[in-house]
């Protein structure tokens, strides 16, 4: 059956539901399919049966913005209660507050300095011997010094990315990771927060519309393009393309899911620093709830590594060595001719739910007016490089 009237979105996550809801509300006719028997993407939601705490399937998700129209956006479909995310970590035995704060260092350091000392302080610790530091551990060096370097910032940087801190680009580490008072908040932005019925119950709401129809369990295949006016493709570039000039390299994330009886480690998000440690956090999802009451617990341990065939695409790795190959990719999607590249595997970048949602509303709006104007629509309104 031709569908010819009708927009093709393939993905049920936070990039399809949002542009397939403002296609939707502009009066198309919009399919939206996901290979998962589930929607809301990396953000899914669901309430374990035992306990009955609201669990981040795909690791934690903390919502925070500072783009006012996209926090209303978000809370026309679901009420959004406080939470501030404040994270721990684990070293050598001892509890520290993140992220490095003036509490860390007096802790650290086993002193009592007031701001302009610790300050003082830092910038006395700091390596300035690097003038132009040409990779993390460089720049790390440069910031903050050897001691408070190698304690808080390289076994986790290592875990993360499966790779000495010093074969990445210093550009990860761009502004000093340090507060001189004692602010533990661990996002700057004025709006944050959490879906009081979880992500999946907000983007169900966004999804439900009587312009959508929703495909779950179908894996849709670029040919079935053809069948539509226009695609949006928030699934994997490279897969889209059958791998034919390799594989975009991926960071994956395991989960080993654990439960407890009470209150397990007292916050949700306690870093495990030292590199002997094989994980790099242990997340408490009850926690992310805080005005839920659960006396059962339930926590992932989370390892980080190299993504394979089989494995859920978590963080892109951005390699220098790789750009050739993504560009090849960019090129090949610039010349589909009705196809839309979105999202954080569409365009290969790592995404906040915020940025997300802002890019999903940009494109469906420049859509719909290009549509109007019988203009084209590019593939990418936001390329990869
Ligand atoms: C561990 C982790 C923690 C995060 N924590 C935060 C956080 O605290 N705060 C924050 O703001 N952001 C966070 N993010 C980012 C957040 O997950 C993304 O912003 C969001 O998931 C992007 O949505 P998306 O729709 O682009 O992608 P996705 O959620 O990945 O959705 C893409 C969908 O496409 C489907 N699909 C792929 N290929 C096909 C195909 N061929 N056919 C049909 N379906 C297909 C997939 O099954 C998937 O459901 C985190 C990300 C990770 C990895």
């Amino acid at each position: 059956m031709s569908r010819t009237d009708t927009i093709a979105v393939v993905g049920a996550g936070l990039s399809g539901a949002v542009i397939g809801r403002e296609l939707a509300e502009a009066g198309l006719r919009v399919e939206i399919f996901d290979l998962r028997g589930h929607i809301a993407g990396n953000c899914h939601t669901e309430r374990d049966e035992q306990s009955g705490v609201m669990v981040h399937v795909y690791g934690p998700h903390i919502f925070h913005t500072d783009d006012r129209e996209v926090w209303d956006y978000v809370n026309r479909f679901q009420t959004f209660l406080p939470y501030k995310n404040r994270v721990k970590t684990t070293i050598g035995g001892q509890v520290y507050s993140l992220p490095l704060n003036l509490h860390t260092i007096n802790q650290f350091f086993r002193t009592a300095l007031r701001p302009d000392e610790a300050r003082a302080f830092i910038a006395h610790q700091a390596d300035r011997s690097i003038p132009t530091p040409s990779n993390f551990e460089e720049q790390a060096l440069r910031l903050v010094g050897r001691d408070l370097y190698e304690a808080f910032l390289k076994g986790y940087t290592q875990k993360q990315w499966g790779c000495a801190p010093a074969e990445l680009p210093a550009s990860i580490l761009k502004r000093l990771p340090v507060r001189f008072n004692y602010d533990d908040n661990y996002f700057f932005h004025q709006y944050q927060g959490m879906p009081e019925n979880g992500y999946t119950d907000m983007i169900g709401r966004i999804l439900d519309h009587a312009n959508i129809t929703l495909h779950l369990g179908v894996r849709f295949q670029r040919a079935s393009g053809d069948h539509f006016a226009h695609t949006f493709y928030s699934g994997p570039l490279d897969a889209y393309f059958e791998y034919e000039h390799g594989r975009l390299a991926y960071r994956t994330l395991d989960f080993e899911r654990f439960t407890h009886e009470g209150d397990y480690q007292g916050c949700a998000v306690m870093n495990y620093g030292d590199v002997e440690v094989p994980y790099t956090r242990v997340t408490e999802h009850k926690h992310f709830a805080p005005w839920e009451e659960h006396a059962g617990s339930v926590c992932y341990r989370e390892f980080s590594r190299a993504g394979g065939p089989d494995d859920i695409p978590y963080y892109p790795l951005r390699r220098a060595e790789a750009e050739t190959q993504l560009s090849t990719y960019v090129a090949r999607a610039l010349r589909e001719r009705s196809t839309t590249f979105v999202g954080r595997l569409g365009t290969y970048r790592y995404l906040d739910m915020d940025v997300t949602v802002r890019e999903a509303l940009d494109t469906a709006r420049c859509f719909l007016s290009r549509r109007s104007a019988r203009a084209p629509m590019p593939a990418f309104l936001h390329r990869p490089i």
